[in-house]
């Protein structure tokens, strides 16, 4: 009787699944709205490549020793680049959480002049930015 009514259960459910599939969103909107809790936000093939380029980053710290803007504030409002690039662009999730005020950077590039593996440090803030914006957007 058990293992009837888990049938019957499981012919519901997938019944119910293509009854609703005209009614949902498709592709990225799909995403957005299965992964909307998680706060996590699709990943173009330019976006991968990206973040394959900043995991490239060693934290070996010596961007830091470079920037401008740890010398202007403090690090719980600007942590610094590596921190960025370490901690950051690997945790999509993360990016919303964060609260870090990006428009301390100041776009100079000294980070990415001392790095010894070629990071691109600058265009990993960007990516943050804008990935922490979407997630934004999409928690409404
Ligand atoms: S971005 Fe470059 S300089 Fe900065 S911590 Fe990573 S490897 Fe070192
Ligand atoms: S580009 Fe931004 S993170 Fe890099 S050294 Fe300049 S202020 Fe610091």
């Amino acid at each position: 009787m058990r293992s009837l009514w888990a049938k019957l259960n499981l012919a519901w459910a997938f019944l119910l699944h293509f009854l609703k599939r005209p009614f949902q969103h498709q592709g990225y909107q799909a995403f957005r709205d299965n992964y909307r809790d998680d706060r996590l936000v699709p990943l173009s093939h330019v976006d991968k490549n990206w973040l394959m380029r900043f995991s490239r980053c060693l934290n070996c710290g010596i961007c830091d020793t470079a920037c401008p803007a740890l010398g202007t504030t403090t690090r719980e409002q600007f942590p610094g680049p590596s921190y960025l690039v370490t901690t950051l662009s690997r945790s999509t999730p993360d990016f919303w959480a964060a609260g870090i005020d990006l428009s301390h950077c100041e776009g100079c590039r000294l980070c990415e002049s001392v790095c010894p593996n070629q990071v691109p440090v600058k265009e990993a803030l960007e990516f943050i930015e804008a990935k922490a914006l979407e997630t934004t957007r999409g928690a409404a």
